[in-house]
Parts: structure tokens; C-alpha cells; sequence
């Protein structure tokens, strides 16, 4: 069922009408989302300000030019925006005292103590009211492991500072996110700077992103079709998330085996057609799918991306639980992922990609979902421990984990919990499968090297959750 209140708020003069009347409720903005895959320049035209002197104004001096942003810079930092300014033509300009801004970009890595934080403060009070919808604000930093005390305490502080101010922005469609990056790490900021600041992660708030040299290679990756000659394997594509994961990857060059339950025959075949595909049916609960997967990744010569995105729900309270339940929630959500991704290391590429589906219900613990929070939260542990034994073949392994997404998992949900949890959430709605399918499909592309032994949400900034 649709979200009413985000249908409303859509109508200038009902959200108007609704306003007066006072109601409670904030009504949520619809999101700014793109369709299609991902561009050269998906920041073309946009007003970005950045802030703060640290170590890596160059790179995001050279990110926002190439992406096609307008940088409106202080006088500090102007002289490192100068030469990709005139390469790309995006000159600096100076920071205008008024006016809307699509996105504010502050570079808090060499920030070292409670006094330096007041630059944080200084820049961004006169700017975040001005945010246009759907805005962006992304802070960049260091790791606060290995530091002196009073950095490592004013590092960290730049984590609590955005998850307050993705739930102060939400409310107008925008999102915060802060990018640590590791020494080392800097030349693969720049495709996770893209994806933080574009409408492919409109879904994504309030989430610290690693960004490392952990896993090898990756050098100077391919920002479009970044996918081209890629085989994927993809769990669960009958319908919601999997569905749109599939067709994002596509979008971004990739030949993707569509797997799903015999049952859902269709749905699968169909959609593997739609994308040029290969259909495979197989139950992976069932005790021939690992021999059946290994046969159809074969026949494509290899496999570079596996989603395990496959998932299922028997909530009951542990008390009321019936083994069958438990065990078959833990067997498809975490039991069937360990075995596929066994089977299949031989097979994936080096430079390869694993992404899991976790879920926010999974971090935070949720009351009737014992065994589906275990299987979730096991999936953490999962791409952590697999992250490190994979990263000398330059494979990264992450977890996605969604907050409230609008599919036919949630619509079972009882309409007044559904209405709830829908606006339990910094943006005041339920995410879409593409929100989640472009979070998985950015993991999966080349720039995303940096990133591994993750857990990314995807939530719009759910109140509860980690
Ligand atoms: P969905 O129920 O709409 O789709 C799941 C798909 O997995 C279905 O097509 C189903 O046939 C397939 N599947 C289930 N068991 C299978 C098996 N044994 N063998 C082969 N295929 C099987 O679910 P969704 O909402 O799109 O969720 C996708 C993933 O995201 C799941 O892992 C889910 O736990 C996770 N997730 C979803 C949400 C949400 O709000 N929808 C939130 C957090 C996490």
C-alpha cells in the first residue's frame, strides 16, 4: 500500500492546508531520486560549498569539478580548486551570504581537539538552513584509532555531530554522511564523494563510510559502466529489492544470473529477459542449488558480483517460536550464504565483489525477530571475517543493511505498525528497493575498492538502529 501522507505532502496546497492545521506529524518531502545509470557528471550544476582545511581538500577540489559541480569555496582553500576548476571548467567562487545550496562538503581530517571542532560549528550553523531538498552534507575525516587521546575524542566527535545533524536535515528530504578515510585511502574517495553527494544515495543518512587501502588494486577505476564484461549473481530477484538490484547492475554493464525459487518461474524468467540475463531457478534451502549455482556461474566463464540478497521472515516471539522457524530463517539468511559463497570463491575473479543483505532489524534487535536479527546480525560478522582473508585478491565483502523498505516483506506488516515505522526514520518514510538496489550497485562498481568488511545502511535514518 502506498504511503499516504508522502502522496499528500506531494500536493503543494494539501501540504499547505495541512500545515495550518497544526498536525503533529511532519509531512515527509518526496525525495530527489535518479532513474537509470550512473552519470559522468551526477553532480552537474550543483551548488556545493566546501569547508574546513584539512588534508583532503585536493581531493574533493578534483571530485567536484570532474563531477560537474559549481565549488563555492573561503579563501583559504581557494588556490586548491584552481587548476581542476580550469581543467574541467568549474571555477571556485566565493560563499555567497544567502541563497539555497545543494550540498555542503566539510573536511574535518585535520581536526585534532575540542577547540578545532568549533570550525565544524562555525561553517555549517549559517549554511544548513539553507539547504535545498534532497541537500547533502558530507563530512570527511580520519580514523580515530591510533591517535592521541584529545584527536581521536575530536575525530569521533565528527560521527555524533552528523548522525544529529542527518536527523535535524531529514526532515527536508536531506541526508549527512561522513567518510573516514585511512591513510592511504585518499585516491579512492572520490567515487564514494560522487555517490554520498548524488541522488543514488537518497536513502542513506547518518552512516560513517570506511574508506581504506585494505584490499588490493582497484587503481583509477572506471566511474560509468563500471560493470561492462561482468558476470553477477544475484539471490532472490523475483520481485522487490532483488528485482531492482538486478536491473541497477544491469544498467551498469553487468550480464546477471537472476536466481529465485522454482516457484517464482515467471517473475525470475521474465526479468532475466528484460535485462538480458540468465534465468536460475533453484531453492537454496534445497540440497543440490550449490552444485546447480557452481553449473550456471560456469557457463558464464566466472563470476565477479554476488548479492546474496535472498532473505525470509517467521517472526514469532522466541517463546512461541517453533524449531522449523528458527532453523529455516538461520538456513536461507545465513546458512545458504556461507555455503554459495564457499562454493563459489573458486570461481570469483580477483577485483570481485560479495555484498550480503543485512537489515537494521539485525543490528538494533527487534521484539518477534529473534532468528531473523541472528541471521542478520551474523551476516556483520560474516563479510568482517571474509573482508580480511579476501582482501589480498583485491575482493571486497560488505553488508547492506536496510531500514524500513516498501515491498511485500513490509506490506505483510499490520497497517497502524507499518504507518509507524515508516516515520521512525530521520526522512519520515520508507525507503524504495531502487534506494537499496543503488547502494548495492555503487558497493559493487570499481571505485568502491576502498570500502570493505563493512555494514552500509540504508535506512533513512532510522531511529532505531545502530
Ligand atoms: P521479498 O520477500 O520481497 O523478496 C525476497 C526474494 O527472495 C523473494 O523473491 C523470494 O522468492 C526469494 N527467496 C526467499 N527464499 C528463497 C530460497 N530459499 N531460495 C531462493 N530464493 C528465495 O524481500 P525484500 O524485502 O526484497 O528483501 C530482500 C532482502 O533484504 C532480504 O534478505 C531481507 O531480509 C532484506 N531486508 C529487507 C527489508 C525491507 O524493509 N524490505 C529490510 C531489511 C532487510
Amino acid at each position: 500500500m502506498s504511503d499516504m501522507l508522502l502522496e499528500i505532502g506531494k500536493n503543494p496546497q494539501a501540504r499547505k492546508l495541512l500545515k495550518t492545521l497544526g498536525l503533529p506529524l511532519p509531512i515527509p518531502e518526496a525525495l530527489r531520486r535518479e532513474k537509470g545509470a550512473i552519470r559522468a557528471r551526477p553532480l552537474q550544476d550543483r551548488k556545493v560549498i566546501v569547508a574546513g582545511k584539512g588534508e583532503l581538500v585536493g581531493v574533493v577540489a578534483e571530485t567536484l569539478a570532474a563531477a560537474g559541480a559549481d565549488p563555492y569555496v573561503d579563501e583559504s582553500i581557494r588556490a586548491a580548486f584552481v587548476a581542476p576548476g580550469e581543467t574541467f571548467g568549474r571555477p571556485p567562487r566565493a560563499i555567497e551570504a544567502e541563497g539555497r545550496v545543494d550540498a555542503i562538503v566539510f573536511d574535518g581530517s585535520a581536526i585534532a581537539s575540542a577547540k578545532d571542532l568549533h570550525a565544524l560549528y562555525e561553517s555549517l550553523h549559517p549554511l544548513v538552513s539553507r539547504l535545498s531538498r534532497s541537500g547533502r552534507v558530507v563530512v570527511l575525516g580520519r580514523p580515530a584509532a591510533g591517535l592521541v587521546p584529545e584527536a581521536a575524542a575530536a575525530q569521533n566527535a565528527l560521527d555524533g555531530f552528523v548522525r544529529s545533524v542527518a536527523k535535524e536535515i531529514g526532515k527536508g528530504g536531506s541526508t549527512a554522511n561522513l567518510l573516514i578515510v585511512e591513510k592511504g585511502g585518499e585516491k579512492r574517495v572520490a567515487a564514494v564523494l560522487r555517490f554520498a553527494l548524488s541522488a543514488k544515495s537518497a536513502f542513506v543518512t547518518g552512516q560513517p563510510i570506511h574508506i581504506t587501502a585494505r584490499a588490493k588494486g582497484g587503481d583509477e577505476p572506471a566511474l560509468v559502466r563500471g560493470l561492462e564484461k561482468k558476470v553477477a549473481l544475484v539471490t532472490g530477484v523475483a520481485r522487490g529489492i532483488g528485482a531492482a538490484t538486478a536491473k541497477a547492475l544491469a544498467d551498469e554493464g553487468a550480464h546477471v544470473i537472476c536466481l529465485d525459487r522454482p516457484a517464482d518461474d515467471t517473475a525470475t524468467t521474465q526479468l532475466a529477459r528484460e535485462i538480458g540475463g540468465t534465468p536460475l531457478l533453484v531453492d537454496l534451502a534445497e540440497a543440490d542449488a550449490v552444485a546447480k549455482i557452481i553449473d550456471a556461474v560456469k557457463a558464464r566463464g566466472g563470476v565477479d558480483v554476488i548479492v546474496h540478497n535472498a532473505g525470509i521472515t517467521r517472526d514469532k516471539t522466541l517463546a512461541r517460536m517453533k524449531p522449523e522457524q528458527w532453523d529455516s530463517v538461520l538456513d536461507v539468511n545465513l546458512g545458504a550464504v556461507a555455503r554459495v559463497t564457499d562454493a563459489l570463491l573458486p570461481h570469483l575473479r580477483d577485483g570481485g565483489r560479495i555484498i550480503c543483505l543485512s537489515s537494521v532489524a539485525g543490528l538494533a534487535g527487534n521484539m518477534g525477530q529473534t532468528a531473523y536479527a541472528a541471521s542478520k546480525a551474523g551476516i556483520v560478522g560474516f563479510v568482517r571475517a571474509w573482508a580480511e582473508r579476501l582482501a589480498a585478491r583485491g575482493v571486497t565483502v560488505n553488508a547492506i543493511a536496510p531500514g524500513f523498505i516498501e515491498t511485500r516483506l513490509t506490506a505483510a506488516i499490520p497497517f497502524a505498525i507499518r504507518e509507524v515505522a515508516r516515520r521512525l526514520a530521520a526522512l519520515g518514510q520508507g525507503g524504495l528497493p531502487e534506494d537499496v538496489a543503488n547502494a548495492i550497485t555503487f558497493v559493487a562498481t570499481p571505485g568502491a575498492q576502498g570500502l570493505t568488511g563493512q555494514t552500509l545502511r540504508v535506512c533513512g535514518g532510522a531511529l532505531v538502529g545502530a
